[in-house]
């Protein structure tokens, strides 16, 4: 069961060798962290307010002047609106689709809907006729620019209770109880360059942000990296795979086990990662990575070995199984 989206905390990463290291890990964010460089650790408040964990307590130390809070070094979090965090909503299902294998897309209108920043998720919560009830985080995998409608796109987890129940059980016209937007730090609002590399269902949240960036800024540049098993696995089809020559916006597939006739086939490697790394580095843009956990710290080691700063980069790990791509 994911742990409550509510609480925030800060984890002091031991000093590297060369480098100190520290992570940031809201769990209002869910599974998003960011890795800061200075070894300075501050909690991140809901609000995105970063808190000092250590501090004077003495009375002298409290009528000095206070020294200027540790700057997170990341950029802002989008502070997600307090009535879609706790409110919770009748969403019904108007259309269900099957995105691609194992991947399961549905259109849940929301009576109460609130446009969210590409990246953001939900909490859906399914209730049990004996009052039993599980929740899990689901990214909104549409762009904000659809009103009163959210789209969330659904890995078959294997014995899994509510991807399983979203798979096999919800139909159009069902209502499932959902709250948000929610989740600030893993937000992309099109405003800046940014390099997005997502696996399987962490392509998801990424989808939001090519077709917000689609939408509403086409000038910002946008490298998206799919990393996908064969042809069959690759979600968004239209969106990853449409020419859009006026669009900075560039996209790549990664094929880890079959590949269309001709194209290369394996998982992505450095190599293929450097020209990438190269331009975020260039252009000081934000890497957002999402998927497995596997799949999102594999990923951020190669960055972070590419030279990409960590503190530039943001992960958010859909669960807590190993690499599945
Ligand atoms: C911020 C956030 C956003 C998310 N967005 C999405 C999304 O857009 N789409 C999506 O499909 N999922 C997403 N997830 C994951 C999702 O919340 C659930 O964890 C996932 O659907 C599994 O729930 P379950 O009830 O089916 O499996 P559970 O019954 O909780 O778990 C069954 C078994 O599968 C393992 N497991 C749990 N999660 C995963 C996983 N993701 N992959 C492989 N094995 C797993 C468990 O360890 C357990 O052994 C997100 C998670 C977070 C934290």
């Amino acid at each position: 069961m994911p742990a409550t989206d509510r609480t925030a905390e800060a984890v002091a990463a031991a000093a590297a060798a060369s480098e100190a290291t520290a992570t940031a890990t809201a769990t209002a964010d869910a599974n998003a962290t960011a890795v800061g460089e200075t070894g300075a650790v501050g909690a991140i408040g809901a609000t995105g307010a970063v808190l000092p964990v250590d501090g004077p307590s003495g009375t002298a130390a409290e009528n000095e002047p206070l020294p200027p809070l540790p700057a997170f070094a990341a950029p802002g979090r989008v502070a997600p609106s307090l009535r879609g965090r706790v409110v919770w909503q009748q969403a019904r299902v108007v259309a269900a689709r099957t995105e691609a294998a194992g991947l399961r897309t549905l259109r849940l209108a929301l009576p109460d809907w609130t446009a969210h920043v590409a990246g953001q998720h939900y909490m859906l919560r399914l209730t049990a006729a004996d009052g039993y009830t599980a929740q899990r985080h689901y990214s909104v995998s549409s762009a904000p620019s659809d009103p009163g409608h959210v789209e969330l796109t659904v890995d078959r987890v294997d014995g899994g209770e509510v991807s399983g129940f979203l798979h096999d059980v919800a139909r159009v016209g069902d209502t499932l109880e959902v709250r948000g937007p929610l989740g600030g730090f893993f937000a992309w609002a099109a405003d800046r360059p940014a390099l997005l590399i997502g696996g399987g269902s962490g392509i998801g949240p990424l989808a939001a942000m090519l077709r917000e960036q689609r939408a509403s800024a086409p000038d910002v540049p946008l490298d998206l990296i799919a990393c996908v098993r064969s042809p069959e696995h690759l979600p968004f089809h239209a969106d990853l795979t449409a020419d859009q020559p006026y669009s900075a916006a560039h996209v790549a597939v990664v094929y880890s086990r079959s590949a269309p006739p001709g194209g290369p086939v394996g998982r992505l490697t450095a190599a293929v990662l450097a020209p990438y790394a190269e331009r975020a580095l260039a252009e000081d843009r934000e890497v957002y990575v999402c998927g497995s956990t596997g799949f999102a710290e594999a990923v951020g080691t190669m960055l972070t070995a590419a030279g990409v700063p960590p503190t530039r980069i943001r992960l958010e790990r859909f669960g807590d199984a190993p690499d599945a791509r």
